[in-house]
């Protein structure tokens, strides 16, 4: 079994449907990309596997702890470094307060630990966020536009981190995108969503040489 295993899933908000039979599959300690334009239903997908959504139809199996990285960080901005890291680690007690193995994954936290989130950079807030997530010690991490309105360099480094992640704990990531380009550098395999439907799926190599793939979503054949 997958680690993460989604099937035939079907989402409606009223009378507009936003994911319409969705299949697709995460191994452990694999990276793989959801990419997709606007309006895709790339965010309803992973609200609906992280409960935030409730499916009309399809089923959701997921094989070990889901964290989620939201889109758009959803700091609390008067909270310290240290504060939102914990609330990520809630669920899981008096090991839930450490917060230092985060501060190994992202050495360059731990000078900011007692600074309001809100005082910090795009790049710093998105670490603080995945660092959050990283707090309940997740098999799968869910991340909604890592690189949203953040400089090249910045993603770079945040890429580095997921990488890392993946080689050194076996942390499986599925990345939803709409910068193609890098998701499909970072991972391995990748599904092209469309209109909430799955239009195209592969090796993320295969799929970045397909041109109509490259013609939609890289800028050019
Ligand atoms: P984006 O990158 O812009 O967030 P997306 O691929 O993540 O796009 P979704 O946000 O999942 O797409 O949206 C899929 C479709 O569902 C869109 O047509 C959107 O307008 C619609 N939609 C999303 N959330 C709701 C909601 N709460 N109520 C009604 N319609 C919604």
């Amino acid at each position: 079994m997958s680690l993460l295993q989604v099937d035939d899933l079907v989402v409606r908000y009223g009378a507009a449907t936003a994911l319409d039979g969705v299949t697709l599959a995460v191994e452990a300690a694999e990276l793989v990309a959801l990419i997709g334009p606007n309006g895709a239903g790339k965010s309803t997908l992973v609200n609906t596997l992280s409960g935030i959504v409730r499916p009309a139809s399809g089923t959701v199996h997921i094989g070990g702890q889901l964290a989620h990285v939201p889109e758009g960080r959803e700091m609390f901005a008067d909270l310290t470094v240290d504060d939102n890291l914990r609330l990520g680690g809630w669920r899981n007690g008096r090991r839930g307060r450490d917060t230092g193995h985060v501060y190994e994954v992202f050495p360059e936290l731990a000078p900011l630990r007692r600074q309001r989130a809100g005082r910090l950079s795009g790049g710093q807030q998105q670490m603080v966020a995945v660092g959050r997530a990283l707090m309940a010690r997740p098999d799968l991490l869910a991340v909604d536009e890592l690189s949203l309105g953040l400089a090249p360099m910045v993603v770079a480094s945040l890429v580095r981190h997921l990488r890392e992640l993946n080689r050194e704990r076996g942390l499986a990531v599925l990345l939803i995108e709409q910068n193609a380009r890098m998701a499909l550098e970072l991972c391995t395999r990748a599904y092209v969503l469309e209109a909430g439907r799955v239009v195209a799926e592969g090796p993320a190599a295969q799929l970045a040489a397909d041109s109509r793939v490259a013609a939609a979503y890289l800028g050019g054949p």
